[in-house]
């Protein structure tokens, strides 16, 4: 496949050169760097709405949204106003304050599984900080987690299964101690007599099953609700945590999340992304009697120099403050399956092997004619489809996470003609990548 270019890309690609001299790969954040992709990354050089502008002047679509943080879009005027005005007063005391407590109450408040909360600076670290506090609770070791779930880069979830029957972790990354992996059981999701054997087999080891309970990391994976709720069933059965990562379910398909939608209740939950209206928050929460485990009350140790910084807590007051206005989520989530189904009616017609699994304001275009639930599920084979798809959305201005395994967001800044404009272009992206202009190009 011959990559064309036909839109300027040489600001981006200079600044990417230098970007090699200051950080490994060019980024800070791996997949940033396009490898999955042709060319080079965009700089973006800002974004209003649901656009983006790179440092080449091009104008693109945004459907990456930050990576979901931006349920607003981009230079939000409420939250840039709320920004402001609370920047003009200093940035960081170190000290709790006002804004800490307002954004505190508007989540508990609105929350019904959530009793209280504390503040952290990303979804890794609150991620970290839950299990911490759910090995503290249970005086365990072992965790469950699931392949196909993402839960940040926190050393005891970057493993993978193990070989053969047994279900003991290996890590998936240099430099996480294999004797840290080994507390890590990874199962599939979906299998229940699996899950129940590990239980019944480590007995008394397990602190905790984490699960994301709607996959969204390695494309998106949704979930029946009644294998939720057997998770929640067998945690209460064996005496363990169920801990539900969040991050970017959280406030994104519905105020309370995935425990909300499906209504299955997790003892802690992870929250990151949308909570901090696109400045570094993250949380955790739980019960008073859970979360009275950690310090100053407990002896859990979890510290912040910056949580519950007052910038961070106006930008995420000033997001959730408008994700609560009467209908917000069910018109996200309507204006999201009318674009999704849209783009499937047009693939289903022309016999593309494309469908577009979604949920909330997430979408993910799936490459295959099967409903696609597991991660082994996923043929990576398929992904050349999706570099195609992604090259030609760039060239007439379309931005989509440079990795088929990444979903798509919609904020509430894509009207109802940047939504149609979507499809229309990811339609004709189809077309390059399935029709017949295929032959001709490869
Ligand atoms: C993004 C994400 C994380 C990691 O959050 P960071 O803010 O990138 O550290 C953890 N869990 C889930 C489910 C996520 O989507």
């Amino acid at each position: 496949m011959n990559f064309e270019q036909r839109i300027p890309r040489e600001a981006s690609a200079r600044l990417f050169e230098e970007a090699q001299e200051y950080f490994p790969g060019g980024v800070n954040s791996p997949v940033r760097a396009f490898r999955s992709v042709s060319g080079p990354p965009l700089f973006i050089r800002e974004g209003h709405g649901s656009h983006m502008i790179d440092e080449d002047g091009n104008r693109l679509l945004d459907f990456c949204c930050s990576w979901g943080p931006l349920i607003h879009g981009h230079d939000n005027p409420h939250i840039r106003e709320r920004v402001i005005e609370t920047v003009l007063r200093g940035t960081s005391f170190g000290t709790p304050n006002r804004l800490g407590n307002q954004l505190g109450k508007l989540i508990l408040d609105n929350h019904r599984y959530v009793e209280r909360i504390r503040f952290v600076s990303s979804g890794t670290e609150a991620v970290m900080s839950a299990l911490r506090l759910a090995r503290g609770y249970t005086g365990r070791n072992k965790i469950i987690k699931f392949d196909g779930c993402y839960h940040g880069h926190v050393d005891s979830l970057l493993v993978k299964a193990g070989s053969g029957l047994a279900t003991l972790g290996t890590s998936s990354s240099a430099g996480v101690p294999e004797t840290v992996a080994r507390d890590t059981l990874v199962l599939p999701l979906g299998d229940r007599d699996l899950l129940e054997r590990t239980l019944s087999e480590h007995s008394g080891e397990v602190a905790c099953i984490i699960v994301e309970p709607i996959p969204a990391n390695n494309g998106l994976l949704i979930q029946d609700r009644s294998w939720l709720e057997c998770l929640r069933i067998k945690a209460w059965k064996h005496d363990v945590l169920l801990i539900f990562d969040e991050v970017i379910s959280g406030f994104r398909v519905g105020f309370e999340g995935a425990a909300g939608l499906y209504d299955v209740a997790p003892d802690i939950i992870t929250f990151g992304k949308v909570i901090g209206g696109g400045f570094p928050v993250g949380a955790y929460g739980a019960s008073k009697e859970i979360m009275d485990y950690i310090a100053p009350v407990g002896p859990v140790y979890q510290a912040g120099t910056l949580s519950a910084n007052p910038v961070a807590m106006a930008a995420g007051l000033a997001a959730l403050e408008q994700c609560l206005a009467p209908g917000f989520y069910v018109e996200m989530a309507a204006r999201t399956h009318r674009m999704a189904t849209a783009i499937e009616a047009y693939a289903r017609e022309r016999n593309y092997p494309v469908h577009v699994p979604h949920v909330g304001s997430i979408f993910w275009l799936a490459f295959g004619t099967e409903r696609i639930e597991r991660a082994d599920q996923i043929d990576a084979a398929n992904m050349q489809y999706f570099k195609i798809i992604h090259h030609e959305l760039l060239q007439t201005g379309v931005y989509l996470g440079p990795s088929g395994y990444e979903v798509g967001f919609v904020s509430s800044a894509h009207s109802e003609t940047d939504l149609q404009e979507g499809v229309a272009k990811i339609c004709a992206a189809m077309d390059v990548a399935f029709g017949e202009n295929q032959t001709e190009k490869s």
